[in-house]
This record gives C-alpha cells, sequence and structure tokens, in this order.
C-alpha cells in the first residue's frame, strides 16, 4: 500500500476524526492514544497518520515513519512516567507490533502497544 487512507479502517477514522480517541500525543506523522480494552495501566497505541496494514510494510515503505512511530512510543512511555531503565516492578515498559492475525492483530493499520504500569512476564502468553 501507498499510506493513503483505507475507508474501512478504524484507526484511519481515528486519524480523521471520525472515530473519537483519548488523545495522548500528536505529531506530524502520527497519533497515540488509549487503548479502549487497556491490558495494563497505561496501554496506548501509537499508529502513523498514514496507512499501513502492519510494522512490516510501514518499515519497507518508510523507515523514517516506522522510526518516528517507535520514537514517540518512547516519548508516551516518558510522560506515562514509566520510562524507567532500573525501576524494579512496575517500572519499564513494553513496545509490542502484533503482525498476523494468528499474533493477535485485529486492526490492520499497523500500530505500536506501549504497555506499563505493572509487571510484565516475560516470554508473554
Ligand atoms: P491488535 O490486536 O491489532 O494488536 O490491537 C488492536 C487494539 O486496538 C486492541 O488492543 C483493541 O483493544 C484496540 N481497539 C479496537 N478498537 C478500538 C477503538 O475503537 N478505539 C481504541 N482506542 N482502541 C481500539
Ligand atoms: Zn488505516
Amino acid at each position: 500500500s501507498n499510506g493513503e487512507p483505507q475507508q474501512d479502517c478504524l484507526f484511519c477514522k481515528i486519524v480523521a476524526g471520525e472515530v473519537p480517541a483519548t488523545l495522548v500525543r500528536e505529531t506530524d506523522t502520527t497519533v497515540a492514544f488509549r487503548d479502549i480494552n487497556p491490558q495494563a495501566p497505561t496501554h496506548v497505541l501509537v499508529i502513523p497518520k498514514a496507512h499501513y496494514p502492519d510494522a512490516a510494510s510501514l518499515a519497507a515503505a518508510s523507515p523514517e515513519l516506522i522510526a518516528d512511530v517507535v520514537r514517540e512510543a518512547g516519548e508516551v512511555a516518558a510522560l506515562e512516567r514509566i520510562a524507567v531503565p532500573d525501576g524494579g516492578p512496575g517500572t519499564g515498559y513494553r513496545v509490542v507490533f502484533n503482525t498476523g492475525s494468528g499474533a493477535g492483530q485485529t486492526v490492520f493499520h499497523a500500530h505500536a502497544h506501549v504497555l506499563g504500569g505493572r509487571g510484565l512476564e516475560w516470554p508473554p502468553g
């Protein structure tokens, strides 16, 4: 895909303001908003405004844009005060790109999950 908005894409509708979301941050190229079904005290989604179906296609199309998304994930963690390198349980955070339905991807507009504020098991379930 070429980054153009997709008519039936939920996250393109959030970018367009056609579906409401609780915004955390916005840049020229990205939007960060709270997940509607949070799995941790901090659960924020960072998306490129441009539509790509998953992180791999985003990275292939625009390394700069996926770098924007990853940088914004760090900005969100700092805002949420979980960007603590050695703070013990409940600090630190995880950035996840679920890729493919078998891995739990349900929305096919690339997005990074930023999760933190509780203990996070490794490996994940
Ligand atoms: P995925 O499963 O594709 O990795 O992540 C999609 C995420 O989008 C899920 O965590 C889900 O809770 C979230 N989500 C689905 N619909 C909405 C919505 O309308 N608004 C918001 N804010 N999050 C949504
Ligand atoms: Zn989209």
